[in-house]
């Protein structure tokens, strides 16, 4: 079974509103396990819409349609689904009734407007609109069954959710689709790629893909079937990715990085401190967006300067002359200083270059340095460096994304060098 998704609105095609009902339906229908090869978005036009709509019916056997049910000018989805059909628009006295209480019930007068949207193709029924006033409509042309929806999003997921989406889990026969991300951090794409290309056969079931997002590498899995055949699915092929991946894999779904570094800290009542220069704040910032942070992470500090690296942190001002401030001697000796000024187990201290101009040949743009200061204090210090492509935003990202994932890997006892691709 497979569907095509229409959005219909000059806003949406003029770029003012982003067509979020689309992305909306397409991840529903693949939650239902039904393809979605293709989405359109139409402005408020007649001919273009009936185009659309007679094009589409030849292409899949759910046609999914949100907005223009509206009552002004620019509402025109109800008369191009009649014209697609080739049928008269005609009053639904069910949804005549219902739009006359609810005026009544809001002590309104209805406008002549408003009883243009009781109308319905002949033969296509109204369907019930839990919190507006547009009826949707369903109708069906040759072997393609027609969904239309009211654009307010609001409106579009009550209406999908209470009306269309029963229709379509019984025609899917029971089966569904269920998907989990397996997240990890410190290796790119294609090293991933190398070690589970051939569980991402195309068409596979389970089908297994990967995507990036901000740094994060996920891999996607996806297996359609009835519900305990699915779980069972991606239960069995996560667990042929984690033995690939082994600790590079930091959480599933939607638990973020440093979610997990506040709960390894939590859990092993253990605290933290930053002492960052190129990342400005960004890793202290990460840390302490997970609610009970404050149990883990006192206190941090950004140190941009030279100066302020010697004063704040007391770094020796003879080191920063020798190697300069971006240098694996300077992460080393942050980090030191910050764990032993901030009584803490951890510390984590970046220093490097964000680009996006570098005046040194030794200091190139996305050179960092990351340097993890441990609980066993003196040289119980682990610095990497790391190259990192990019613009300064995405720098500065990657870079306190790595410094968190050193940490998570130091937290497992692990060392990072035979975790991560150098
Ligand atoms: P109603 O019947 O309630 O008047 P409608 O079907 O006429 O709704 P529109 O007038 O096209 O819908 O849109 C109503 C609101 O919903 C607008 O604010 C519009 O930006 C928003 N909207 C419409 N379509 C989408 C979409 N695909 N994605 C996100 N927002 C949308
Ligand atoms: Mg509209």
């Amino acid at each position: 079974m497979n569907a095509i998704i229409i959005s219909i609105g000059d806003e949406l095609t003029s770029g003012l509103t982003i067509d979020s009902n689309a992305a909306w339906l397409g991840r529903q229908l693949a939650e239902l396990g039904i393809s979605c090869p293709l989405q359109l978005t139409i402005g408020d036009n007649q001919s273009a819409i009936v185009a659309a709509i007679s094009q589409s019916v030849t292409q899949c056997d759910i046609l999914l349609i949100s907005g223009g049910l509206g009552p002004t000018e620019d509402d025109l989805t109800r008369g191009s689904v009649a014209e697609a059909i080739g049928e008269p628009l005609v009053t639904d006295q069910v949804a005549m009734g219902e739009l006359e209480a609810f005026f009544r019930r809001i002590n309104r007068t209805m406008t002549e407007n408003n009883r243009l949207q009781a109308m319905r193709p002949i033969s296509a029924s109204c369907v019930k609109n839990s919190c507006g006033t547009a009826p949707g409509i369903m109708a069906r042309l040759g072997k393609t069954q027609i969904f239309v929806m009211p654009g307010v999003p609001k409106e579009m997921k009550a209406m999908f959710e209470l009306s269309y989406k029963p229709l379509l889990q019984a025609a899917a026969g029971g089966v569904v689709r269920r998907t989990m991300a397996l997240n990890s951090c410190g290796a790119g794409e294609s090293w991933i790629g190398a070690r589970i290309g051939d569980l991402m056969k195309r068409g596979a079931n389970p089908a297994v893909g990967t995507t990036v997002h901000d740094g994060i590498v996920s891999v996607r899995i996806y297996a359609t079937g009835k519900p305990a055949e699915a779980s069972a699915m991606i239960e069995e092929m996560a667990n042929t990715v984690r033995h690939r991946l082994g600790e590079l894999i930091f959480s599933a779904d939607q638990i973020a990085l440093e979610t997990v570094v506040v709960q390894a800290l939590m859990h092993q009542d253990r605290t933290v401190t930053t002492a960052e220069s190129c990342t400005g704040g960004m890793v202290a910032m990460m840390l302490t967006h997970v609610p009970g942070s404050s149990g883990c992470f006192k206190r941090g500090w950004i140190t941009y300067s030279d100066e302020s690296k010697a004063i704040d942190l007391g770094v020796d001002p003879e080191l920063i002359k020798k190697y300069g401030a971006v240098s694996r001697e300077v992460a080393g000796a942050m980090a030191q200083q910050a764990r032993s000024r901030a009584e803490a187990h951890w510390a984590i201290a970046v220093t490097g270059n964000a680009g996006p101009a570098s005046d040194d040949p030794k200091n190139p743009v996305g050179l960092i340095f990351i340097a993890i200061a441990g609980p066993n204090g003196g040289d119980d210090i682990y610095v990497r460096s790391c190259q990192f492509p990019g613009d300064r935003q995405s720098i500065r990202l990657r870079s306190s994304q790595m410094a968190l994932t050193l940490l998570r890997l130091r937290l497992l006892g692990l060392d990072p060098d035979a975790i991560l691709p150098v």
